[in-house]
């Protein structure tokens, strides 16, 4: 048994057809985890769907009509990136729900994991990349609607810019001088080759801390600022970047002190992956997700996890990678 629990549905399935987002991949970890004894059925706990008024905490009432009445425009529902259907609003529903139930969990029990979630590209009023609904968002929202927390912080590690948590979280934001832009890291001395292009934006947070850890030359070309943006170069391994995650941890939480850490746990930093063009080892996302969840527990920051991107050639692989997440969390809360 695990020291956490895991929301699942078997309705988080997106149905979108034959599509780069393996959309069954949810299913695929459910059973992995059973399967292998990682997990057992009493771990697992059942999402419902958000409410409307949930998903208002974040989104606006013109684009909530609108995906309720199924009257986006063209122009709109080619921005998803996915094909709209009433059964996909309700997925997305019930993804909200799910990180709403998740972040209530870890807040209980010091971690919790929605096996879905993590739709980082939606908007206020309007979705993209595969993303209908801030699920994590309106999580926060809730969390801090019914009085259970004050502040959040937001840790992205999808190879994506998490350009709706920071539009959305965007606050009042002041520019602020730069931190030092080379990790110092015993882990890494190449760094100042091999990470000589990345560079680390900063800003002034509101009541929700967003930082994202992304690859530059990727989707979405316009990114708007997070708290702390990590524009990675092209091809970086594990080691460098475990580096420059660790310098956004410590620099986040030195000057933030969050209430609860949504993590959003993207397997597309895979050097495998379709959509993505880092080269990080299975392994190496493992120490990643290890990473996370020590910082935390150091810290005494409940942590919500949602699983974001991923689309390894092998959607196995992708499948190993959300896993092997679980087990870190297990493995460091467990020692
Ligand atoms: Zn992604």
């Amino acid at each position: 048994m695990l020291p956490f629990k895991l929301v699942y549905s078997d309705d988080y399935f997106l149905p979108i057809g034959a599509h780069v987002f393996p959309a069954e991949k949810y299913r695929h970890i459910h059973d992995r985890l059973l399967a292998t004894g990682v997990a057992s059925p009493s771990d697992f706990v059942t999402p419902r769907p958000a409410t409307d008024q949930d998903i208002l905490l974040v989104h606006t009432p013109q684009y909530v009509e609108k995906l309720k009445t199924g009257t986006l425009s063209g122009r709109e529902q080619l921005e998803l990136e996915i094909p709209f259907s009433k059964e996909l609003v309700r997925a997305f529903w019930l993804a909200a729900g799910g990180s709403i139930l998740a972040a209530d969990h870890a807040l209980k029990d010091g971690v919790a994991f929605s096996i879905g979630g993590g739709f980082h590209h939606a908007f206020p009023d309007h979705g993209e990349g595969f993303c209908m609904i801030h699920d994590v968002a309106v999580a926060i929202r809730r969390m801090q609607r019914d009085d259970k927390i004050r502040t959040a912080m937001t840790v992205d590690c999808d190879v994506h810019q998490g350009n709706g948590t920071a539009a959305i979280f965007a606050g009042t934001r002041t520019t602020s001088d730069p931190l030092p832009s080379i990790p110092n890291s015993p882990m890494n001395p190449l760094h100042t080759v091999q990470t000589a292009k990345t560079k680390m934006h900063t800003g002034h947070a509101g009541d929700v801390f967003t930082i994202s850890l992304h690859q530059e030359n990727n989707y979405p070309v316009w990114k708007p600022p997070s708290s702390i943006d990590i524009d990675l170069p092209d091809g970086i391994g594990d080691d460098d970047y475990l580096a420059w995650l660790d310098n956004a941890l410590s620099s986040g939480l030195r000057r933030f002190e969050p209430e609860l850490i949504c993590y959003l746990a993207g397997a597309d930093p895979y050097c495998e992956d379709q959509l993505g063009g880092l080269s990080l080892t299975i392994n190496g996302l493992k120490k990643r997700d290890a990473l996370v969840f020590r910082v935390a527990k150091a810290k005494g920051i409940p942590v919500m996890v949602t699983f974001a991107g991923g689309y390894a050639e092998n959607v196995e692989d992708t499948v190993t990678i959300h896993c092997n997440t679980i087990m870190a969390a297990q493995e460091v809360h467990t020692a």
